[in-house]
């Protein structure tokens, strides 16, 4: 377990007025650069969605950026999801809101209709002894970056009787400590994948080149956007659904938003910097 999860209590639910403020314009800042952003490039607004990354933030934080209006959430660690979802579930319930794989409460007999939705995705790296600890929780798993690891994840999707959504993680940028699947494999990879069942191929997702050069940046955004392209043009089973570009955090969500970016995943913007990895 990382170290940082000894010094922090993730499960807090009460945080101070003063952190909800920070939190709340943060969430407000965010959603207006993003609206910026869409309109710069010409898109529609609404075209692109705000995932929070709550890595090191703890349900109260998390359910903060929430109540300012977050509707998706991402995290990167399962023994995160593991140690936030019963706070997190319980309080989306009482704003009317089903977080995840949660399907409400079947007890009463669906009779506490959720209001909403909150997609609940895994957005870090993904040992195949976790899949079962995360299958019950989140309903999209970004970080999918082989055949091999998809197949794990669809043979357990299976085995629940469930379907989870994946995309397919490419490493646009060559980076050595990024995770990501070879840009060149990207095609062959989504297509066989499109023809698992258990998941469903829902996107491509990208981590932005760590370089100061925008055009540097820009360039692997755009590959991923014409990946995407040539994903849906193959017409193989199971690829149709593959529309979503999960892409752009704190420093260069504008430039992804400007190359069709779907979903922005930001942390720092919303929450400040992390006191920890
Ligand atoms: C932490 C993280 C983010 C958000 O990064 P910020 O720079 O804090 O906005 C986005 N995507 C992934 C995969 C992350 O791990």
């Amino acid at each position: 377990m990382a170290a940082y999860m000894e010094h922090k209590d993730l499960a807090n639910e009460s945080i101070g007025p003063e952190r909800t403020r920070q939190i709340t314009d943060g969430v407000h800042r965010v959603l207006d650069r993003i609206a910026s952003a869409e309109r710069a490039a010409g898109r529609e607004a609404g075209s692109v969605r705000l995932l929070a990354a709550t890595k090191t933030r703890d349900v109260g934080e998390i359910v903060a950026a929430i109540d300012a209006g977050v509707r998706m959430i991402g995290e990167n660690r399962p023994q995160e999801v593991v140690a936030k979802v019963e706070g997190l579930r319980r309080l989306c319930r009482e704003r009317g809101y089903a977080l995840g794989a949660d399907g409400g409460d079947a007890a009463d007999g669906g009779a506490s209709a959720v209001a909403g939705h909150i997609p609940f995705h895994l957005i870090g790296q993904l040992q195949s002894n976790k899949i079962n600890k995360v299958l019950p929780v989140v309903d999209t798993i970004e970080s999918v970056d082989s055949v091999e690891l998809a197949e794990k994840i669809a043979r357990r999707a299976v085995a629940a009787g469930i379907t989870v959504g994946v995309l397919l993680e490419v490493n646009e940028s060559g980076e050595a400590s990024k995770s990501g699947c070879d840009p060149a494999l990207a095609l062959d990879i989504a297509r066989r994948i499109g023809a698992m069942g258990g998941v469903e191929l829902q996107g491509l997702m990208t981590i932005g080149a760590h370089v100061d050069d925008e055009r540097v940046i820009r360039a692997g955004f755009a590959h991923l956007r014409r990946l995407r392209e040539q994903i849906l043009a193959s017409g193989d089973p199971g690829t149709g659904h593959c529309l979503e570009l999960s892409m752009g955090m704190t420093q260069d969500m504008e430039l992804a938003i400007a190359e069709g970016s779907t979903i922005v995943r930001v942390g720092t913007a919303i929450f400040g910097e992390r006191a920890f990895k």
